[in-house]
């Protein structure tokens, strides 16, 4: 037997968990059971993958067990368990993205109650056994290992690991459980009455049997507790917002409510389900490389994949949720999906019902949008490049800044709607931050005639403004770019003059800057300022001269 450190950030999240007073702690069954629920789809995928694996994959389930005498509960299930590499780096150290986040918030928020509430909106996994458990002991092998391990601890600095020779297939979780009288308020967890109250509430749509064994010394057979029917397959106005919510939770591991629910329905010769969510809150990973896509795909109720590239553009990645397609194969692969005409119609289908549950949601709940732009808007904008097809629903469900309003932002319809009688263009201006593009003198002759200019301010901006020309028949024009046409015919006539009177002035100044500029031109964009400089229409904005340099081009 060997004794090993947990790794610091897991030692105080330990220490957070064992002197919780949370009040919520039947939380720690949700979080065993869904590992259960994981560890049972990742053999059933495991055995379809590689045909030489020799796994009982015939009666998968998770059981759960009491035993009031012994103060003891134990989650087991027969899924892919734990090689002792995986309990030593999954168990004994945090890896987990969120978790980290968890900790840093928990630094910040000095109070004791508020950390309290925190636990209850991230998932924390494993360790929030030790809410309720002084002891935790949890065997498992995996199905390439001949041995298994046990793995021990108190939850205090170190935990036990050992070789076990008869180990079954799978893992399971036992949890001694803190004496009755260690706290007001501790609820049985050694009922089958509370085990299964917490079930059905926590994991009823899990689509493995979750078995309650009878209490220790009553005769029975085991009770499947949960109804399994997949929330995504009753009609919706069966399913409680609540149990929505932890749906939610279970496949996104987010654990705040959801903004945005999404239900679809398609029959006829492809048939499917989805049950789609717009989170409320950015992941942390949202613009890393290796954002995860969200979507997961059933197939006829069965897991068969997470992140599901295939059913949501890159600009989407935030939607979590599930797609169930009834006419596919179990094992069809990412190959298949990439070339299969009716998953890019099913595809096709559920971009647009997320942008169009969008656009509703900016008339009818214009605090949510709001909500919604603020955490996501940088993402969706991605897609005015990549999605030629909805650039129209993409361009109606964005908001800019403008010079419209200091502090809110305007939409496009709103912005042409205000737009002056003699006003041809969009006008917008790309910059770094909003005082660096209101004090930009190229504002001053739109100010002057009271046109409005869009504030773009985002890295994104840059790109789309080039790939888009135009919005609701009014062409999008940058203010900083070639010539901003704002004369009128007399105006014109006028500047032309001017351009004869100063011909020689411009001429010798064009030679004196040679090396600065391409050109001098008199300007009627100005109205206070003297000069100005001014990028061709085809050249690099500033903004992007400097990505491009700090990328090394
Ligand atoms: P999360 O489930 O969010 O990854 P947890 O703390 O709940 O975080 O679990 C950590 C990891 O331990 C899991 O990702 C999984 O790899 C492994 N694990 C936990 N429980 C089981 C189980 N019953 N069977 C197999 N692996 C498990
Ligand atoms: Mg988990």
């Amino acid at each position: 037997m060997e004794t090993l450190e947990f790794q610091s950030e897991a030692r105080q999240l330990l220490q957070l968990m064992i002197h919780s007073i949370y009040s919520n702690k039947d939380t720690f069954l949700r979080e065993l059971v869904s590992n259960a629920s994981d560890a049972l789809d990742k053999l059933r995928l495991e055995t379809f993958r590689d045909k030489d694996l020799t796994a009982d994959t015939s009666d998968l389930h998770i059981a759960i067990d009491v035993d009031r005498e012994q103060r003891t509960l134990t989650v087991r299930d027969n899924g892919i368990g734990m090689t002792r590499d995986e309990v030593i780096g999954l168990i004994g150290t945090i890896a987990k993205s969120g978790t980290a986040e968890f900790l840093r918030k928990l630094r910040e928020s000095q109070d004791a109650a508020g950390s309290q509430d925190l636990i209850g909106q991230f998932g924390i996994g494993f360790y929030s056994t030790f809410m309720v458990a002084d002891r935790v002991t949890l065997v498992t092998r995996h199905p390439r290992s001949a041995e298994g391990v046990r793995w021990e601890s108190t939850g205090e600095s170190t935990y036990t690991i050992e070789d076990v020779a008869d180990a079954p297939q799978g893992t399971s979780v036992t949890l001694h459980l803190k004496p009755a009288d260690a706290e007001d308020n501790l609820p049985d967890y050694t009922s089958t009455a509370k085990i299964t109250e917490i079930v059905k509430r926590y994991a009823d749509f899990i689509t493995w049997p979750i078995r309650l064994l009878p209490e220790r010394g009553e005769d029975g057979e085991p009770k499947t507790v949960n109804s399994r029917k997949a929330l995504w397959a009753r009609p919706s106005s069966e399913v409680t917002e609540d149990e929505y919510a932890e749906f939610y939770r279970h496949v996104s591991h987010d654990w705040n409510k959801p903004l945005e629910t999404i239900r679809m329905q398609a029959e006829g010769t492809f048939e499917y389900q989805a049950l789609l969510f717009i989170p409320s809150q950015a992941p942390i990973d949202l613009f890393m490389r290796d954002a995860k896509r969200g979507v997961q795909l059933y197939v006829k109720r069965v897991f068969i994949m997470d992140d599901c590239e295939e059913l949501m553009p890159e600009y989407l990645r935030f939607v979590k949720g599930v797609v169930d397609a009834q006419d596919l194969s179990l094992n069809v692969s990412r190959e298949i999906l990439q070339q299969d005409r009716q998953i890019q119609l099913m595809r096709r289908r559920l971009v647009k019902k997320v942008l169009s549950t969008v656009k509703t949601m900016m008339t009818e709940r214009p605090e949510d949008y709001a909500t919604f732009w603020r955490e996501f808007g940088r993402a969706v904008k991605e897609g005015l490049l990549n999605d030629v097809e909805n650039r129209d629903a993409i361009l109606a469900v964005c908001s800019f800044h403008s010079t419209h309003d200091a502090e809110g932002q305007t939409t496009l319809a709103q912005y042409v709607e205000r737009m002056k009688q003699d006003q041809q263009h969009i006008y917008y201006m790309t910059g770094e931050s909003r005082v660096a593009v209101e004090n930009s003198p190229h504002l001053e002759a739109l100010r002057a005639k009271g046109y409005e200019v869009l504030v773009l301010t985002d890295p994104v901006d840059e790109m789309w403004v080039d790939a888009v020309p135009e919005f609701d028949g009014k062409q999008f024009q940058s203010v900083a770019k070639g010539q901003v046409d704002l004369e009128t015919e007399e105006e014109k006539a006028q500047a032309q003059e001017r351009e004869k009177d100063f011909a020689d002035l411009l001429a010798w100044m064009t030679t004196a800057l040679e090396e600065k500029v391409k050109q001098v031109r008199l300007s009627s964009r100005l109205t206070t300022s003297p000069a100005c400089v001014v990028g061709d229409a085809h050249d690099l904005t500033p903004t992007l001269e400097k990505m491009y340099r700090a990328m090394g081009q």
